[in-house]
Protein backbone atom coordinates (compact mmCIF):
# COMPACT_ATOMS: atom_id res chain seq x y z
CA UNK A 1 0.00 0.00 0.00
CA UNK A 2 1.41 3.44 -0.91
CA UNK A 3 0.83 6.69 1.15
CA UNK A 4 2.65 9.18 -1.09
CA UNK A 5 4.29 9.89 -4.83
CA UNK A 6 7.54 11.72 -5.54
CA UNK A 7 6.71 13.94 -8.31
CA UNK A 8 9.38 16.10 -9.93
CA UNK A 9 8.47 19.97 -9.16
CA UNK A 10 9.64 21.33 -12.33
CA UNK A 11 8.65 18.14 -15.47
CA UNK A 12 5.93 16.71 -13.45
CA UNK A 13 7.70 13.25 -14.11
CA UNK A 14 6.31 10.57 -10.93
CA UNK A 15 8.64 8.06 -9.05
CA UNK A 16 6.16 6.70 -7.01
CA UNK A 17 7.94 5.61 -3.53
CA UNK A 18 11.53 5.24 -3.64
CA UNK A 19 14.65 6.66 -1.75
CA UNK A 20 15.33 8.99 -4.21
CA UNK A 21 17.22 12.69 -4.02
CA UNK A 22 16.80 14.20 -7.93
CA UNK A 23 14.34 14.08 -11.12
CA UNK A 24 16.61 11.81 -13.67
CA UNK A 25 15.19 14.97 -16.52
CA UNK A 26 16.44 17.95 -14.84
CA UNK A 27 17.76 17.68 -11.79
CA UNK A 28 15.43 19.20 -9.55
CA UNK A 29 13.78 18.98 -6.40
CA UNK A 30 11.21 16.03 -5.94
CA UNK A 31 8.05 16.32 -3.43
CA UNK A 32 5.99 13.63 -1.49
CA UNK A 33 2.59 14.08 -2.68
CA UNK A 34 0.55 12.43 0.21
CA UNK A 35 -2.44 10.61 -0.50
CA UNK A 36 -3.62 11.79 2.66
CA UNK A 37 -5.12 15.32 2.37
CA UNK A 38 -5.55 15.94 5.70
CA UNK A 39 -3.77 15.45 8.81
CA UNK A 40 -4.82 12.71 11.17
CA UNK A 41 -2.47 12.70 14.03
CA UNK A 42 -1.47 9.47 15.14
CA UNK A 43 -1.26 8.05 18.73
CA UNK A 44 2.56 8.54 19.07
CA UNK A 45 4.47 10.25 21.37
CA UNK A 46 6.56 12.69 19.19
CA UNK A 47 7.52 13.69 15.81
CA UNK A 48 5.37 10.03 14.69
CA UNK A 49 2.14 11.64 15.30
CA UNK A 50 2.40 13.20 11.94
CA UNK A 51 2.99 10.30 10.20
CA UNK A 52 0.20 11.13 7.38
CA UNK A 53 2.92 13.75 5.57
CA UNK A 54 6.05 11.88 6.67
CA UNK A 55 7.19 9.46 3.51
CA UNK A 56 7.57 6.09 5.58
CA UNK A 57 5.48 3.05 6.20
CA UNK A 58 5.85 2.58 9.68
CA UNK A 59 5.10 4.84 12.16
CA UNK A 60 7.66 6.42 14.39
CA UNK A 61 7.60 5.79 18.49
CA UNK A 62 10.25 7.86 19.15
CA UNK A 63 9.04 9.97 22.41
CA UNK A 64 11.28 12.93 20.29
CA UNK A 65 9.12 15.20 18.44
CA UNK A 66 8.75 19.68 18.35
CA UNK A 67 6.95 21.08 20.68
CA UNK A 68 5.10 24.74 19.94
CA UNK A 69 4.17 26.82 23.08
CA UNK A 70 3.36 30.68 23.59
CA UNK A 71 5.68 32.80 24.83
CA UNK A 72 4.77 35.08 27.90
CA UNK A 73 7.96 36.84 29.43
CA UNK A 74 9.90 37.39 25.63
CA UNK A 75 6.45 38.31 23.98
CA UNK A 76 5.94 41.05 26.88
CA UNK A 77 9.40 42.08 26.72
CA UNK A 78 8.68 42.60 22.75
CA UNK A 79 5.08 43.75 22.88
CA UNK A 80 3.82 41.20 21.04
CA UNK A 81 0.39 39.13 22.21
CA UNK A 82 0.83 35.65 19.96
CA UNK A 83 4.18 35.36 19.85
CA UNK A 84 4.50 31.36 19.87
CA UNK A 85 8.09 29.44 20.33
CA UNK A 86 8.46 25.97 18.23
CA UNK A 87 11.22 24.26 20.06
CA UNK A 88 13.38 21.49 19.47
CA UNK A 89 15.43 20.63 21.86
CA UNK A 90 15.60 18.97 25.18
CA UNK A 91 13.05 20.43 27.99
CA UNK A 92 11.51 17.56 29.43
CA UNK A 93 9.38 20.43 31.59
CA UNK A 94 7.81 21.06 28.32
CA UNK A 95 8.02 17.51 27.04
CA UNK A 96 10.74 18.39 24.68
CA UNK A 97 12.96 15.16 24.34
CA UNK A 98 15.07 15.79 21.04
CA UNK A 99 18.10 14.54 23.07
CA UNK A 100 20.88 15.88 20.08
CA UNK A 101 18.98 19.00 20.90
CA UNK A 102 18.48 20.32 17.03
CA UNK A 103 15.46 19.55 15.14
CA UNK A 104 18.04 17.99 12.95
CA UNK A 105 17.14 14.72 14.51
CA UNK A 106 13.35 15.41 13.18
CA UNK A 107 15.11 14.78 9.98
CA UNK A 108 17.12 11.76 10.90
CA UNK A 109 14.45 9.93 12.14
CA UNK A 110 12.11 9.85 8.87
CA UNK A 111 15.24 9.38 6.75
CA UNK A 112 16.84 6.52 8.41
CA UNK A 113 13.51 4.81 8.63
CA UNK A 114 13.07 5.57 4.77
CA UNK A 115 16.48 4.32 4.20
CA UNK A 116 15.46 1.61 5.59
CA UNK A 117 12.11 0.41 3.91
CA UNK A 118 13.47 1.26 0.43
CA UNK A 119 16.22 -1.45 1.29
CA UNK A 120 19.14 1.20 2.22
CA UNK A 121 22.41 -0.34 4.29
CA UNK A 122 24.49 2.87 5.02
CA UNK A 123 24.35 6.39 5.23
CA UNK A 124 26.69 9.19 3.98
CA UNK A 125 26.33 12.49 5.09
CA UNK A 126 28.44 16.06 5.50
CA UNK A 127 28.01 17.75 8.70
CA UNK A 128 28.86 21.22 10.78
CA UNK A 129 28.13 19.43 14.07
CA UNK A 130 24.41 19.27 14.58
CA UNK A 131 22.82 16.83 11.59
CA UNK A 132 26.21 14.25 12.25
CA UNK A 133 25.08 13.98 15.99
CA UNK A 134 21.39 13.42 14.94
CA UNK A 135 22.42 10.47 12.88
CA UNK A 136 24.53 9.51 14.92
CA UNK A 137 21.79 9.26 17.97
CA UNK A 138 19.60 7.28 15.16
CA UNK A 139 22.21 5.16 14.17
CA UNK A 140 22.84 3.90 17.83
CA UNK A 141 19.02 3.45 18.24
CA UNK A 142 18.76 1.61 14.94
CA UNK A 143 22.25 0.29 14.29
CA UNK A 144 21.85 1.49 11.23
CA UNK A 145 24.87 2.09 9.76
CA UNK A 146 26.07 5.89 9.29
CA UNK A 147 29.20 7.60 7.93
CA UNK A 148 29.18 11.41 8.76
CA UNK A 149 32.42 13.64 7.76
CA UNK A 150 32.65 16.62 10.04
CA UNK A 151 35.43 19.91 9.53
CA UNK A 152 37.85 19.43 12.34
CA UNK A 153 35.59 22.52 13.97
CA UNK A 154 32.72 20.16 13.92
CA UNK A 155 34.21 17.23 15.96
CA UNK A 156 33.56 18.79 19.67
CA UNK A 157 29.70 18.71 18.42
CA UNK A 158 29.77 14.82 17.88
CA UNK A 159 28.33 13.74 21.17
CA UNK A 160 25.88 11.44 22.12
CA UNK A 161 23.61 10.96 25.08
CA UNK A 162 24.62 7.16 25.09
CA UNK A 163 27.54 5.19 24.39
CA UNK A 164 28.79 5.20 20.81
CA UNK A 165 28.30 1.88 18.75
CA UNK A 166 30.11 0.83 16.07
CA UNK A 167 27.39 1.42 13.51
CA UNK A 168 28.71 5.19 13.40
CA UNK A 169 31.94 5.97 11.68
CA UNK A 170 32.91 9.56 12.12
CA UNK A 171 35.13 11.23 9.17
CA UNK A 172 37.52 13.74 11.03
CA UNK A 173 38.85 16.71 8.00
CA UNK A 174 42.01 18.45 9.16
CA UNK A 175 41.92 21.56 9.78
CA UNK A 176 41.88 24.43 7.22
CA UNK A 177 38.63 22.28 5.52
CA UNK A 178 35.23 23.40 6.17
CA UNK A 179 31.59 22.46 5.63
CA UNK A 180 31.56 22.53 2.35
CA UNK A 181 34.73 20.62 1.94
CA UNK A 182 32.63 17.87 4.02
CA UNK A 183 30.21 18.13 1.39
CA UNK A 184 32.74 17.55 -1.25
CA UNK A 185 34.27 14.37 0.63
CA UNK A 186 30.88 12.70 1.34
CA UNK A 187 29.71 12.90 -2.09
CA UNK A 188 32.39 10.95 -2.89
CA UNK A 189 31.63 8.27 -0.15
CA UNK A 190 28.44 8.13 -1.57
CA UNK A 191 29.37 6.70 -4.67
CA UNK A 192 31.28 3.73 -3.01
CA UNK A 193 29.05 0.26 -3.36
CA UNK A 194 26.29 0.14 -0.82
CA UNK A 195 26.32 3.88 0.73
CA UNK A 196 23.52 6.12 0.42
CA UNK A 197 23.99 9.90 0.17
CA UNK A 198 21.73 11.58 2.76
CA UNK A 199 20.82 14.60 0.30
CA UNK A 200 20.59 16.78 2.65
CA UNK A 201 17.35 19.51 0.85
CA UNK A 202 16.67 16.88 -1.60
CA UNK A 203 15.63 14.41 0.73
CA UNK A 204 11.84 14.54 1.45
CA UNK A 205 12.64 12.76 4.74
CA UNK A 206 14.69 15.22 5.71
CA UNK A 207 12.46 17.96 4.55
CA UNK A 208 8.92 16.19 5.86
CA UNK A 209 10.50 15.73 9.37
CA UNK A 210 11.79 19.56 9.92
CA UNK A 211 8.33 20.61 8.03
CA UNK A 212 6.37 18.69 11.24
CA UNK A 213 7.79 22.36 13.40
CA UNK A 214 5.27 24.15 11.05
CA UNK A 215 2.52 21.23 11.40
CA UNK A 216 2.89 21.31 15.59
CA UNK A 217 2.57 25.11 15.35
CA UNK A 218 -0.50 24.83 13.56
CA UNK A 219 -2.07 22.47 16.18
CA UNK A 220 -1.27 24.03 19.03
CA UNK A 221 -2.49 27.39 17.78
CA UNK A 222 -5.24 26.04 15.68
CA UNK A 223 -4.14 28.01 12.38
CA UNK A 224 -0.68 28.53 10.51
CA UNK A 225 0.91 31.49 11.35
CA UNK A 226 1.30 34.17 9.89
CA UNK A 227 5.04 35.08 10.45
CA UNK A 228 7.89 32.12 10.36
CA UNK A 229 11.19 33.07 11.96
CA UNK A 230 14.25 30.82 11.53
CA UNK A 231 18.10 31.08 10.95
CA UNK A 232 18.95 29.22 8.12
CA UNK A 233 22.60 28.09 6.40
CA UNK A 234 21.12 25.79 3.74
CA UNK A 235 17.48 26.68 3.80
CA UNK A 236 15.83 23.26 4.39
CA UNK A 237 14.08 24.45 7.44
CA UNK A 238 12.45 27.56 5.63
CA UNK A 239 11.56 25.25 2.46
CA UNK A 240 10.15 22.54 5.19
CA UNK A 241 8.05 25.09 6.63
CA UNK A 242 6.37 26.80 3.71
CA UNK A 243 6.11 23.03 2.22
CA UNK A 244 4.03 22.01 5.71
CA UNK A 245 2.26 25.30 5.51
CA UNK A 246 1.11 24.35 1.57
CA UNK A 247 -0.33 21.00 3.12
CA UNK A 248 -1.79 22.71 5.67
CA UNK A 249 -3.45 24.92 3.52
CA UNK A 250 -4.50 22.35 1.09
CA UNK A 251 -6.17 20.76 4.09
CA UNK A 252 -8.00 23.88 4.62
CA UNK A 253 -8.74 23.47 8.74
CA UNK A 254 -5.91 25.89 10.02
CA UNK A 255 -6.38 28.45 7.35
CA UNK A 256 -5.53 29.14 4.09
CA UNK A 257 -2.95 31.97 4.40
CA UNK A 258 1.11 31.21 3.73
CA UNK A 259 3.49 32.25 6.88
CA UNK A 260 5.77 35.04 5.50
CA UNK A 261 9.04 33.43 5.87
CA UNK A 262 11.48 35.70 7.75
CA UNK A 263 15.28 34.14 7.76
CA UNK A 264 18.17 34.58 9.49
CA UNK A 265 21.59 34.69 8.22
CA UNK A 266 24.85 35.76 10.13
CA UNK A 267 27.43 38.58 9.09
CA UNK A 268 29.69 37.91 7.81
CA UNK A 269 28.70 35.02 5.93
CA UNK A 270 25.39 35.87 4.24
CA UNK A 271 25.44 34.84 0.57
CA UNK A 272 20.92 34.16 0.65
CA UNK A 273 20.87 37.47 2.39
CA UNK A 274 22.63 39.55 -0.44
CA UNK A 275 20.92 37.57 -3.07
CA UNK A 276 17.38 38.04 -1.56
CA UNK A 277 17.95 41.94 -1.45
CA UNK A 278 18.32 41.80 -5.36
CA UNK A 279 15.74 39.15 -5.71
CA UNK A 280 18.18 37.38 -7.57
CA UNK A 281 17.80 33.89 -7.92
CA UNK A 282 21.52 33.16 -8.10
CA UNK A 283 24.34 33.03 -5.55
CA UNK A 284 27.28 34.86 -7.40
CA UNK A 285 30.02 33.42 -5.21
CA UNK A 286 32.04 36.93 -6.05
CA UNK A 287 29.58 39.58 -4.86
CA UNK A 288 27.45 37.66 -2.53
CA UNK A 289 30.45 35.60 -0.45
CA UNK A 290 33.88 36.94 -1.74
CA UNK A 291 36.74 35.14 0.38
CA UNK A 292 33.83 32.54 1.81
CA UNK A 293 36.43 30.48 4.07
CA UNK A 294 37.80 33.47 5.93
CA UNK A 295 34.58 35.02 6.51
CA UNK A 296 33.15 31.66 7.65
CA UNK A 297 35.75 31.90 10.15
CA UNK A 298 34.13 34.63 11.60
CA UNK A 299 30.98 33.99 11.55
CA UNK A 300 29.25 33.18 15.60
CA UNK A 301 27.21 30.51 14.28
CA UNK A 302 28.95 28.37 12.03
CA UNK A 303 26.19 25.79 11.28
CA UNK A 304 24.83 28.68 9.10
CA UNK A 305 27.96 28.32 6.87
CA UNK A 306 26.98 26.58 3.77
CA UNK A 307 29.10 27.44 0.35
CA UNK A 308 26.13 25.71 -2.05
CA UNK A 309 22.73 25.98 -0.23
CA UNK A 310 19.60 24.83 -2.43
CA UNK A 311 18.54 28.47 -3.28
CA UNK A 312 18.17 29.10 -6.43
CA UNK A 313 16.94 25.06 -7.63
CA UNK A 314 13.16 24.55 -8.29
CA UNK A 315 11.16 24.41 -5.81
CA UNK A 316 14.13 25.73 -3.38
CA UNK A 317 14.61 28.85 -0.96
CA UNK A 318 14.14 31.50 -3.42
CA UNK A 319 11.30 29.96 -4.53
CA UNK A 320 9.62 30.01 -0.78
CA UNK A 321 10.47 33.29 -0.52
CA UNK A 322 8.99 34.59 -3.34
CA UNK A 323 5.75 32.56 -2.75
CA UNK A 324 5.36 33.91 0.93
CA UNK A 325 6.81 37.43 0.26
CA UNK A 326 9.48 36.92 2.89
CA UNK A 327 12.38 39.04 4.27
CA UNK A 328 16.01 38.11 5.10
CA UNK A 329 18.02 39.47 8.06
CA UNK A 330 21.48 39.83 8.42
CA UNK A 331 22.72 39.43 12.37
CA UNK A 332 25.93 40.46 13.97
CA UNK A 333 27.72 38.79 16.62
CA UNK A 334 26.23 41.25 18.73
CA UNK A 335 22.95 41.03 18.36
CA UNK A 336 22.78 36.87 18.47
CA UNK A 337 24.80 37.45 22.39
CA UNK A 338 22.27 40.04 22.83
CA UNK A 339 19.77 38.41 21.65
CA UNK A 340 20.77 34.65 22.94
CA UNK A 341 21.31 36.86 26.70
CA UNK A 342 17.55 38.27 26.36
CA UNK A 343 16.07 34.32 25.34
CA UNK A 344 17.51 32.47 27.83
CA UNK A 345 16.67 34.79 30.91
CA UNK A 346 12.96 35.34 30.09
CA UNK A 347 12.18 31.63 28.74
CA UNK A 348 13.93 29.87 30.89
CA UNK A 349 16.06 27.30 28.88
CA UNK A 350 19.20 27.72 27.11
CA UNK A 351 19.51 27.66 22.87
CA UNK A 352 22.14 27.18 20.66
CA UNK A 353 23.90 30.06 18.61
CA UNK A 354 22.20 29.80 15.51
CA UNK A 355 19.02 29.84 17.30
CA UNK A 356 20.13 33.16 19.27
CA UNK A 357 20.64 34.13 15.42
CA UNK A 358 16.87 33.54 14.82
CA UNK A 359 15.37 35.13 18.19
CA UNK A 360 18.07 38.49 16.73
CA UNK A 361 16.16 38.80 13.74
CA UNK A 362 12.63 38.67 15.34
CA UNK A 363 14.06 41.81 17.67
CA UNK A 364 15.00 43.27 14.13
CA UNK A 365 11.31 42.65 12.95
CA UNK A 366 10.00 44.02 15.83
CA UNK A 367 12.39 47.19 15.69
CA UNK A 368 11.37 47.80 12.21
CA UNK A 369 7.99 47.41 12.09
CA UNK A 370 7.54 43.84 9.94
CA UNK A 371 5.11 42.02 12.35
CA UNK A 372 2.34 43.96 13.93
CA UNK A 373 1.52 43.28 17.86
CA UNK A 374 -0.95 40.97 17.07
CA UNK A 375 -0.15 38.84 14.69
CA UNK A 376 0.52 34.85 15.08
CA UNK A 377 4.05 34.56 15.22
CA UNK A 378 6.43 31.39 15.26
CA UNK A 379 9.68 31.57 16.00
CA UNK A 380 11.58 28.11 15.54
CA UNK A 381 14.07 27.42 18.18
CA UNK A 382 15.52 24.79 15.92
CA UNK A 383 18.10 24.15 19.03
CA UNK A 384 18.35 24.31 22.07
CA UNK A 385 18.50 22.70 25.54
CA UNK A 386 21.78 21.13 26.11
CA UNK A 387 22.84 22.62 28.93
CA UNK A 388 19.58 21.23 30.49
CA UNK A 389 20.74 17.75 29.03
CA UNK A 390 23.53 17.64 30.59
CA UNK A 391 21.91 17.65 34.20
CA UNK A 392 20.20 14.32 33.39
CA UNK A 393 23.08 12.81 30.98
CA UNK A 394 26.53 11.89 30.79
CA UNK A 395 27.87 12.88 27.20
CA UNK A 396 30.36 10.60 24.95
CA UNK A 397 31.86 11.99 22.31
CA UNK A 398 32.39 9.81 18.83
CA UNK A 399 35.96 8.83 18.12
CA UNK A 400 36.56 9.56 14.45
CA UNK A 401 37.49 6.67 12.91
CA UNK A 402 39.34 8.30 10.09
CA UNK A 403 41.11 11.78 9.53
CA UNK A 404 40.79 13.29 5.74
CA UNK A 405 43.51 15.72 4.62
CA UNK A 406 41.62 17.38 2.31
CA UNK A 407 38.11 16.74 0.15
CA UNK A 408 40.29 14.71 -3.13
CA UNK A 409 42.15 12.54 -0.36
CA UNK A 410 42.16 8.95 -2.10
CA UNK A 411 39.41 6.82 -0.67
CA UNK A 412 41.88 3.63 0.05
CA UNK A 413 43.90 5.86 2.30
CA UNK A 414 41.18 6.85 4.97
CA UNK A 415 40.50 2.84 5.49
CA UNK A 416 37.72 2.63 6.26
C1 LIG B 1 20.92 23.31 10.90
C2 LIG B 1 20.38 24.31 11.81
C3 LIG B 1 19.83 25.51 11.35
C4 LIG B 1 19.79 25.86 9.87
O1 LIG B 1 18.96 25.00 9.21
P1 LIG B 1 18.65 25.02 7.67
O2 LIG B 1 19.00 23.67 7.17
O3 LIG B 1 19.44 26.07 7.02
O4 LIG B 1 17.20 25.30 7.58
C5 LIG B 1 19.31 26.40 12.27
N1 LIG B 1 19.32 26.14 13.58
C6 LIG B 1 19.82 24.98 14.07
C7 LIG B 1 19.81 24.74 15.53
C8 LIG B 1 20.37 24.04 13.22
O5 LIG B 1 20.88 22.91 13.71
ZN1 LIG C 1 11.81 16.73 -13.56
Amino acid sequence: MGRFNLKCLKCGREYGQEYRLTCENDNSLLRADYYEKTLELRNQPGIGRFHSWLPIQEELTTDAGPITYKSEALARELGLSNLYIGFSGYWPEKGAFVRTCSFKELEAYPTMQLLKETGGKAIVLASAGNTGRAFAHVSALTGTDVYIVVPDSGVSKLWLPEEPTESIHLIRMSPGNDYTDAINLAGRLAKLPGMVPEGGARNVARRDGMGTVMLDAAMTIGKIPDHYFQAVGSGTGGISAWEAALRLKEDGRYGRKLPKLQLAQNLPFVPMYNAWQERRREIIPELDMNDAKKRIEETYATVLTNRAPPYGVTGGLYDALVDTDGIMYAVTREEALEAKALFESLEGIDILSPSAVAAASLLKAVQAGKISRDETILLNIAGGGYSRLKEDFDLFQIPPVATARDPDVALEELNI
